[in-house]
Formats: C-alpha cells, structure tokens, sequence
C-alpha cells in the first residue's frame, strides 16, 4: 500500500487546487486528484477531472470550487476512466457546469474541446495538450501562468503508470517526448498528476520516464530472446519485483509492449 496522502489534498499553485478524492488503491495511489483552477480573483473557476462517482467527494469538490461566491464555469477531463470521469455527470448536474473532453461520448453541454484549444473560462489561459499513450483520449493542461502542467494519468506522482487498453505506447513514447520539449519550451515548474504529490522537477521526472520505458523494452526484447512468449511468462520475467496487487496492469503493459515491439 502506499504512504498516507500527506500534504497533497490543498496542495498546488497559485492558480490550481487540489482536491483529493476518497479512493485509494494500488492503482490510484493516494486516490483521485481533482483540481480546482482559477485567476485569483476570478469569479469562475475550472473543475478538472471531479473524480469517481462519490456524493461527498463531489460536493467538497462543489464547495470548494465555489467558496468567494465563484461559479463553475466548466468542467475537464484529462481521459474517460472512471476514476476521473464516472463522477462528471454528477458533478455537472451539482455545479450547472457543462463537461469538456476529448472523446465527444464524455461531453456533455458543450461543443467540446480539441488539442492546441485555449480554455480561458477561468480568467487565466489553459492551453489544452493531446498527450495520447496511457489512453487513446488523454490531455493535459498547460497553466502557463504558474509553469504548471496537470498530466491526468500520464505522468504520476509516484512510480510509473500504465498503457491501458485503448493506450499505445508508440503514442506515449512520443507524448513523453513532446513533453519534455514542452518542460523546457514553456519552463515549466512544477508537474500536477492525477494521483499522487505535485514534482516539482519536471524536466527531470520527464527524462526518467522515458528511461524507464526505454529499459523495461529492453528487458522485454531480453525476456523475448531467452525463450518467454507468452505475456504472463515476460511479467514473470520483467516484473518480479512488483506488487501482486497490480500484476493485472502489468500484464496489460507487457502486451502494450509488445504491440509496439511488433509495430516498428
Ligand atoms: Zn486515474
């Protein structure tokens, strides 16, 4: 299991507040960071990625996200997995707010957003980032006011993350890359995940990312050369030393490494 969550609820920038939902598992570390974006002053605010479905998590998130007498004047989402998204119905009925997001099936009131958009619904500008990989419909969000980016589940607090079913590594690894010219292009501060603590190394938690990808293929190409085949034969290879707990996921990495060891 993982280190208690402390300090990441009502942690953040100038301009991004978290909101840390009650969810925690190996998968969602401490749990689900929502966050809350406003120019100080601003009497709208921008609600992204207001978490599982959760009465009481989304009404803090409500509270939250409305004390000073702001309103909602949009909700984002970073991708469509449930611990992001299964509670923006919800929270849309609650804040009167319409959903944002990549993939037209999550969008509700609105006409959507794209990559390369600017949301300015919050007085400050959030550049919207297509970072396709651990899904087929992951963003970010550039705050450049604050050098701050909200990555959702592609870069995390803690650890790595996974390329789920509908991910692709060829596409992560050339998210991770585009990212890293983004760390330095926009001299970016401070990295804000949708699990786990703010980094605020990002250039250097962006080079480590893509070494790890680099090695575990590397490993996958030696588990390969040595005689396994089957994907649960190289997890028992490449991932020995993980958690049982999050075998599952390591499974689905192994075949997303596959594909990609196949495609090029
Ligand atoms: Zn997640």
């Amino acid at each position: 299991m993982t280190d208690a969550p402390a300090g990441i609820d009502g942690s953040g920038t100038a301009r991004a507040r978290c909101v840390l939902a009650p969810n925690p598992s190996p998968m969602t570390l401490d749990g689900t960071n929502t966050w809350v974006i406003a120019e100080p002053g601003s009497t709208a605010v921008l609600v992204v990625d207001p978490g599982p479905s959760g009465e009481s998590h989304l009404r803090r998130v409500l509270s939250v996200a409305s004390a000073g007498d702001r309103r909602v004047a949009q909700i984002v989402l970073t991708h469509g997995h449930p611990d992001h998204a299964a509670g923006a119905a919800r929270f849309a009925e609650l804040s009167g707010a319409p959903v944002g997001a990549l993939d037209p099936a999550l969008r509700l009131g609105s006409d959507g957003i794209a990559a390369g958009s600017v949301i300015t619904a919050a007085g400050c500008a959030v550049r919207v980032v297509g970072t396709p990989g651990h899904s087929a419909d992951s963003l970010s969000l550039l705050l450049e006011a604050d050098g701050a980016l909200l990555t959702g589940d592609t870069v995390l607090g803690r650890g790595t993350t996974v390329i789920a079913g509908d991910g692709s590594l060829g596409d992560y690894l050339r998210t991770l890359d585009e990212l890293r010219s983004l760390a330095d292009a926009a001299a970016l501060r401070v990295l804000l995940p949708g699990h786990g603590p703010l980094l605020d190394d990002p250039a250097g938690v962006l080079d480590y990312y893509i070494a790890h990808r680099r090695e575990r293929l590397d490993q996958v190409r030696a588990a390969l050369a040595a005689g396994a085949s089957t994907p649960a034969e190289i997890v028992e290879i490449v991932y020995a030393d993980t958690d049982p707990a999050v075998r599952g996921a390591a499974e689905w990495s192994v075949r997303a490494q596959l594909d990609y060891l196949n495609s090029v």
